[in-house]
């Protein structure tokens, strides 16, 4: 035994040592990876050794060869895609969650890890406004969480309708009308195809993607009917009118979920909480952990207000598990069986920020996004074309060939990362503002490098 545990120590000291290393390196390494994975496929890859490698040897070779791999994702000047960083607790958490391996699925077997999780779910519903009472789920993302919050729409309309999914399936069942934003998150459509739901109908938007609440009355019929809202546009950061939307819908019946995979948290900032005014009123939300809340990935959470609706849809019963029939399992709360404690890191980083530490965070986040659209608005011929009403901002500068050029060179300069993308017709540089370590510097290094590209171009 004593030889194992010190085949565990030595391997961890080294991924420590080089965790240690990692951080260290991010006030000052270039934002993009330095080789293609094409590249790093050759010198991780070849033939499967013959026999062992020491463990401590293994983690050497890993962290020096993957390294030139590695996007700065968890430094201060990475304003890519919508991708969160790591708070330290969380970090550290997360460490934790490998080391005691716990199945999380009964909680008879993990009462420590089953606990937490669910006294991260009652932080969760406390913080972001949300009903006490509700379920919690923590899915690996906001894909897995549209996923479960969706199908336990599914079975709920249908029951409604008199079709029980669970034993008689889809085939023959009354038609399920589901109704989104022209500019809802692809992912969406992807967890409706899971759930065999097929494509949604789409209803307008206004100029900064929010869906019209006037275009979806005119839609709304009678019938089984989901309705999808977004609290977060990847593009704008705007929000779709929750509240009124919400009410509409429920007029006719409607199950409304919302994707608020990084906008939900604007839920837990006094100053932007209005964002999401009428939000206790859904049945079923998604968010992500990973993502505003900056626990490492994968952690998206799924949250079901209507009682039993969850377990409902995502519970099963074995023989040879044993169940908890009173407050219900973790299992019975996502798709999976067997999983990670997941939802600990995200114990973690609320433990450690507290009430007003996550709220600093959102409101952070949201006022370095400003900083940085005023300094790219100073730049000429540049303009940002959408309201910066929380973490993102979209800027063209002048012709889509420009922007193109721009969005290239500041890559290529490597101080700082945004994504180019393609919002209302026009091609985009587009800002995300997600990580707790952003700092004032950050924002001028970062608005400096698009001055300098744009000065190039
Ligand atoms: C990131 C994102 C998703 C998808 O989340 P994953 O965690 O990557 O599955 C869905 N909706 C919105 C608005 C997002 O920003």
């Amino acid at each position: 035994m004593t030889a194992r545990l010190d085949a565990y120590v030595a391997a961890l000291d080294r991924a420590a040592a080089h965790t240690r290393a990692w951080l260290a390196s991010m006030p000052d390494r270039p934002v993009p990876p330095s080789a293609t994975a094409d590249e790093l496929r050759r010198s991780l890859g070849g033939p499967l050794p013959e026999g062992p490698t020491d463990p401590a040897d293994v983690v050497d070779l890993l962290a020096g060869l993957a390294e030139p791999g590695l996007m700065a994702m968890p430094s201060g000047r990475f304003f890519g895609w919508v991708i969160g960083g790591t708070l330290p607790a969380a970090l550290a958490a997360d460490w934790l969650v490998s080391a005691w391996d716990q199945n999380t699925g009964m909680r008879f077997a993990t009462p420590g890890t089953a606990a937490a999780e669910e006294a991260a779910a009652a932080w969760i519903l406390d913080v972001l406004g949300l009903p006490a009472g509700a379920d919690v789920g923590f899915t690996t993302g906001a894909t897995m969480a549209h996923f479960t919050g969706l199908a336990a729409a599914r079975q709920q309309v249908l029951t409604a309708a008199g079709w029980d999914v669970n034993r008689l399936g889809l085939t023959g069942a009354p038609r399920i009308r589901v109704l989104v934003g022209r500019e809802r998150h692809e992912t969406v459509d992807l967890a409706l195809r899971y759930l065999g739901l097929g494509t949604p109908e789409v209803v307008s938007c206004d100029d900064q993607g929010r869906l019209r609440t006037d275009a979806l009355a005119e839609l709304l019929g009678d019938g089984p009917t989901i309705v999808c809202l977004q609290a977060g546009n990847v593009h704008s950061g705007a929000f779709d009118p929750v509240g009124a939307a919400t009410a509409l819908a429920h007029e006719h019946g409607a199950w409304v979920h919302v994707d608020g995979a990084f906008g939900l948290w604007a839920a837990a900032a006094p100053r932007l909480a209005h964002l999401v005014e009428g939000r206790p009123a859904v049945d079923s939300w998604t968010t992500d952990a990973h993502k505003t809340l900056n626990v490492p990935y994968d952690c998206g959470i799924a949250v079901v207000a209507r009682p039993h609706a969850m377990r409902d849809a995502m519970g099963m019963h074995a023989s040879y598990l044993v169940h908890d029939d009173g407050v219900g399992d973790p299992f019975e709360r996502v798709p999976e069986l067997s999983r990670r404690a997941r939802g600990v890191p995200v114990w973690a980083a609320l433990r450690s920020l507290g009430r007003s530490g996550v709220a600093d965070l959102v409101d952070g986040l949201a006022g370095h996004a400003r900083s940085i659209a005023e300094g790219i608005s100073r730049v000429p011929g540049a303009e940002v074309l959408n309201d910066v009403v929380f973490t993102q901002v979209c800027a063209s500068f002048g012709t889509d060939e420009r922007t193109r050029a721009v969005t290239a060179r500041l890559l290529a300069d490597g101080v700082t990362w945004m994504s180019g993308s393609r919002w209302r017709d026009r091609d985009v540089l587009r800002v995300s503002v997600s990580n707790w370590s952003t700092d004032a510097d950050d924002v001028t290094a970062a608005v400096d490098a698009v001055h300098r590209a744009a000065a190039a171009t």
